[in-house]
């Protein structure tokens, strides 16, 4: 089978390396990739959005599936685009379509998902440039800290906890006036405030089975003890210790079920995975967040702890089969350790050049913002690379993905030290 993977991060690695262990894939292209999906396949540098690009490259090498790493071209509609052109429409794509992909492209369409379907979710109002002193009023009432969301997607900075009304109304008037994340604040959610543990748990569908993936956790700030600004993520676990059977046992029967049955009811097709981000509140889990593909870092834990042939998964969901797969999951520990640049998540350096990784011993290296130039490896992004260690305990995961990111340098890397520490 000839495989397109779309995307250039430290997930897409994971699953580039993941799909070539199957005796199923004979060729393997990643667009755009980068210095590390270039081991597993053929990088071809098209961006993700040139779906008339992807199209050519689809043809031109009888590619039989497609798999969406990243967001963007979903929430643009690229499923759409192959079930609408002659050429590319029997070709599976695993990522749902665009009106599915609104999940995570509308936070406003989200809400109004959740509340329908009785899935468990923080309170919530939305309010635009028409309803902004209703807006105003509603949040001199609202209790504090007070979150206010963007409705679109801005790049995990579109959402602000507010801890005083004064902060609250002048970002919530910057938002919808002032247009503060462009279009994607044209409509703004005022959220009640969750406190609890947060977690990630993953659900692969294929519109009518479904299989819920190992979940994880993930640690945004860039800061050791969760301090600094937000990241894209700077490390990840699984499992987490604190979803335990009964817990799991609620998120499936509370929220998973009442989602793909939500998109059944609503005739909204789904192939693809979702991501639940929730926050575990005393033991209830509540829906923080739907993501239309997986996460990054947690796919670098998640995948190495599927002992299944990822090929023979993601043909059963475009069979819609995906009720006849045994899903084998690891009782291992994942620990993924993410080394970033100098500078980052703010301005950062790039084209340094990277050494040590041929001295990592005990994990999987997943590159992420890296390019080969003149057969050197150099950074060229902010998440540089993703160390994961697979293990026995906990423990052991996290000190040899630790050891094993000292190991790689070069000039200005930065990695946190405590990644799930916090967990033990
Ligand atoms: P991401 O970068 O993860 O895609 P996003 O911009 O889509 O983020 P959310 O995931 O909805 O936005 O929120 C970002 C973060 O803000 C969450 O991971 C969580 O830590 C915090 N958060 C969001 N909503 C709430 C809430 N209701 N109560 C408490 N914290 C919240």
């Amino acid at each position: 089978m000839n495989i397109l993977l779309l995307g250039s991060g430290g997930r897409e690695s994971a699953f580039a390396w993941k799909l070539s262990q199957s005796p199923k894939c004979e060729s393997l292209f990643i667009a755009p990739g980068n210095a590390g999906t270039g081991i597993y396949g053929q990088n071809v540098n098209l961006n993700v959005t040139d779906f008339e690009g992807i199209k050519n490259l689809v043809l031109k090498n009888s590619i039989d599936l497609v798999l969406v790493g990243p967001e963007e071209p979903l929430v643009k509609g690229i499923h759409d685009f192959f079930l609408e052109d002659e050429f590319l429409k029997h070709i599976p794509v695993i990522g749902p379509q665009k009106a599915a992909a609104q999940l995570e492209g509308s936070k406003d369409f989200s809400k109004e998902f959740m509340f329908k379907n009785s899935i468990p979710t923080a309170a919530s109002k939305t309010f635009t440039l028409e309803t902004l002193e209703e807006g105003r009023a509603y949040l001199a009432t609202h209790g504090l800290p007070i979150v206010l969301k963007a409705d679109g997607l801005a790049a995990g900075k579109g959402v602000l906890i507010c801890t005083s009304w004064d902060e609250a109304q002048e970002e919530f008037t910057s938002m919808l006036r002032d247009a503060k994340f462009g279009a994607a604040s044209s409509k703004v959610v005022v959220e009640q405030f969750l406190q609890g543990i947060e977690l990630s748990v993953f659900v692969l569908t294929d519109g009518k089975n479904y299989k819920i993936l190992p979940e994880a956790k993930d640690y945004k700030r860039i800061g050791e003890g969760d301090t600094g600004l937000n990241t894209g993520g700077m490390g990840s676990v699984s499992p987490v210790p604190f979803a335990d059977a009964a817990f799991m046992a609620k998120v499936e029967e509370r929220i998973v079920i009442p989602t793909i049955e939500g998109l059944k009811r609503e005739n909204i097709p789904y192939k693809g995975f979702i991501f639940i981000g929730l926050m575990n509140c005393g033991g209830e889990p509540y829906v923080i967040e739907y993501n239309c593909r997986m996460g990054d870092p947690e796919t670098e834990s998640v995948l190495p702890r599927i002992e299944n042939d990822l090929v023979e998964v993601l043909q059963a969901v475009a069979d819609e089969k995906l009720d006849e797969i045994n899903l084998k999951i690891s009782d291992q520990f994942a620990a993924t350790v993410v080394c970033v640049a100098a500078g980052y998540p703010g301005e950062y350096v790039k084209d340094k050049v990277i050494t040590g990784i041929e001295n990592v011993r005990g994990s999987f290296v997943f590159h992420a913002g890296t390019k080969l130039e003149n057969e050197e490896v150099k950074t060229s992004g902010g998440r540089v690379l993703a160390v994961t260690s697979l293990q026995d305990t906990l423990f052991d995961a996290l000190q040899q993905a630790t050891l094993d990111a000292a190991r790689i340098y070069w000039d200005g890397r930065v990695f946190r030290k405590d990644i799930g520490f916090d967990l033990i």
